[in-house]
Formats: C-alpha cells, structure tokens, sequence
C-alpha cells in the first residue's frame, strides 16, 4: 500500500497508488479544551472556524508552512490515512510534500507522525519539485524550469535542472494572507468586521490581481458581505466591489511578485534564459486569482502560464513520485 500525501497548509489532499487522487480536506484540527483526541478532522472542522465556543479550538497544524502543532499534523495524518484506506493497509509506504522551508527537526516530526500512523517507509520531497512534476514540467532535463505554488500559508518560487532546485524562495504570503488583506480593509474602510470565511468568499467571488480581459461584466461585479459593526457592534451589511478588492489585494500580490524577481535575480543565466523562453508556471489555489498571470507576466516580461487543476499539482506530484516509490528507494536515503 504505497500513499502520497501534500500536506498543504490550507488542503492536504491523499494519493493511492493505482487510484489517484482519493481524498481532499481542509488540513484543519477541531479540538476541545482538555481532551485527548480531536473532536473533528478537515471539512467537519474546517466548518467549525469561527464560529466555536471557546473550548473547542479550529487548530490549523501547517500554520505559514511550518508544522505549529506537532500533535494535530499527527492526528490529521491518522485521521485522513484511515478515512481514505479503510481496513488494513499491510506494508504501508508514503511519499509526503512539504514545504521547501521546514526544518529538519520538522522533517523529522513529520516523518516520526507519518510512521505513528503506520508507514513503514517514509520518503519526503519538497513541494516545488512536487508541484512542478505534477505541473508536467521536464525536471529531469538540463533546462531551467520554474515554478510559484501558491498555497495558503506560503508561496514557493524555484528554479528547477536535472532533477533539483536550484534556486527557491519561500515566502509566508499565501492565500491567506489575501484573506486577511480583504477582512483589514473592509475594517478600515468600512468600519466593519468581517470572518476569515467570508474574506475567502469574497476573494473566490470577485478577486482580482488585475482588469480580467474579455470579461467585461467583471469590473461591475459586487459581493455583499456581512459582518459586525467595529463600533457598537451590530450586524450590519457592506456590498463590495471588485476595485476594492483588488485594491485591498495589492500589497500581498506586489510581495509575491517580489519573490519570483529575486529568484530570476539569483538563478544562473543560463536558466534564467530557459525561463524566459518557457515561461513560468503557477501552481496552488492562489494560482486561480483571476488575472494574476497576466500581471506577473507584465512585471517580469516573462509568460506565465497556470497549470491544469492548479490545487491539485502537488498531490499529482507526489502521485508520480509514489507511481515510482522503488526507484525512489533505490535514488534517495530516507529521511
Ligand atoms: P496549500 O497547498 O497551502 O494547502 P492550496 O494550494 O490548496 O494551499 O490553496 C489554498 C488557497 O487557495 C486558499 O487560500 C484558497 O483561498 C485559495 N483559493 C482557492 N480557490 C481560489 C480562487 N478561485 N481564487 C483565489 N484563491 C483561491
Ligand atoms: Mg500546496
């Protein structure tokens, strides 16, 4: 039984061997205060957000792409292992990505939780390379390739040659970020305070790095929210437009873009000339924003192109790498 799992800080997502991509939650930890066990494991408790009482906590155990809750990352993993594999699973082999920025005190956690929940074997690879597997791009060959995954917690921008990462940059600005980005303007501006669920809705909804060509309608879009007013605290309702927020969603978009020029500035020039000429492909749910290509690719003179199913290259990734677990074994030394 050989799995692969992308443990996202938003999504973690599982891969079976001969099955695919099998399963799909929020990487969110419901549990209440003094008990042992969580009360709830990904789409049940990424519910509870929110809105719990305050003995039970929404714990995220990936917060900004390092491990912030060991014990929560290991019930996850146990949880969602035997929620997609149920019954026994002899001789149990995993393939996990994580983030390019973890520690090796972190990679050891995370392999240590991996082998609790039953892996017998446990290989880690970093989730730039993942990505850009399940991107399709040519890692192996001598040609620069380069990749910006855009999680929830991070973006990871690399350059990849001959089966390696030459160059990368991790940063802890992601997608929810962006959210957050929303709830700070709609408190400033509208004197109104908004969830980090409705944030999201709002981002998803009418979210844009950019004017989106050949929807014209886009620009006239609106998104009532509702919140509590900052001052007497009263529920009340702001409808939001798609200037707002994209206004509201200048700051992070203009610190990811900084990312992927420093890269470039570091990446040999060899590569760097690979990239020009092929472009550069966005993976993860932030990869979805609508028009952010097209700005990325106007601040860098370099195309850009979104991979097919953007939230589900890692896993896909990570699928091929668990395809090809011998070869694994045989090219790499266990973490
Ligand atoms: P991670 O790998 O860190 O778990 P994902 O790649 O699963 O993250 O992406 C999750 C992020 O993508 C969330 O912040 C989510 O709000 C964002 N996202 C999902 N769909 C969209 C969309 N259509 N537009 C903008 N952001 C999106
Ligand atoms: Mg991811």
């Amino acid at each position: 039984m050989d799995i692969g799992i992308d443990l996202g800080t938003a999504n973690t997502l599982l891969y079976v061997r001969g099955q695919g991509i099998v399963l799909n939650e929020p990487s969110v930890v419901a549990v209440k205060e003094g008990a042992r066990h969580a009360l709830a494991v990904g789409t049940e408790a990424k519910e509870t957000i929110g809105r719990t009482p305050g003995s039970i906590t929404a714990i995220r155990p990936l917060k900004d792409g390092v491990i912030s809750d060991f014990e929560a990352a290991e019930e996850m993993i146990r949880h969602f292992v035997r929620k997609a594999v149920p019954g026994r699973r002899p001789r149990t082999r995993m393939v996990i990505c994580v983030p390019s920025g973890v520690t090796q005190v972190e990679r050891r956690a995370i392999v240590h939780a991996a082998q609790r929940a039953g892996a017998r074997a446990v290989h880690l690879v970093e989730e730039p390379m993942a990505a850009a597997i399940g991107a399709g791009l040519p890692v192996a060959e001598p040609r620069g390739s380069m990749i910006v995954d855009i999680g929830g917690g991070t973006t990871e921008v690399a350059v990849i040659s001959l089966g390696g990462i030459v160059t990368s940059q991790s940063l802890r600005v992601g997608g929810h970020r962006l959210d957050t980005a929303i709830t700070d303007y709609v408190r400033r501006e509208h004197a109104l305070l908004i969830g980090e669920r409705t944030a999201e809705d709002v981002k998803v909804a009418i979210g844009s790095a950019w004017p989106v060509p050949g929807e014209e309608d886009f620009e006239e879009r609106t998104f009532t929210v509702r919140g509590r007013e900052k001052v007497g605290g009263l529920p009340k309702t702001v409808e939001l437009t798609v200037a707002e927020v994209r206004a509201a969603l200048d700051e992070p978009v203009e610190a990811i873009i900084a990312a992927v020029r420093v890269t470039l500035e570091e990446c040999p020039p060899e590569l760097s000339g690979d990239v020009m000429e092929h472009g550069i492909v966005l993976t993860g749910g932030g990869a979805l924003l609508p028009a952010l290509d097209l700005r990325l690719a106007s601040a860098t003179g370099i195309p850009v192109f979104v991979a097919d199913d953007p939230l589900d290259s890692v896993a896909l990734g990570c699928g091929k790498c668990v395809e090809d677990f011998d070869g694994l074994e045989r090219g790499m030394s266990a973490a």
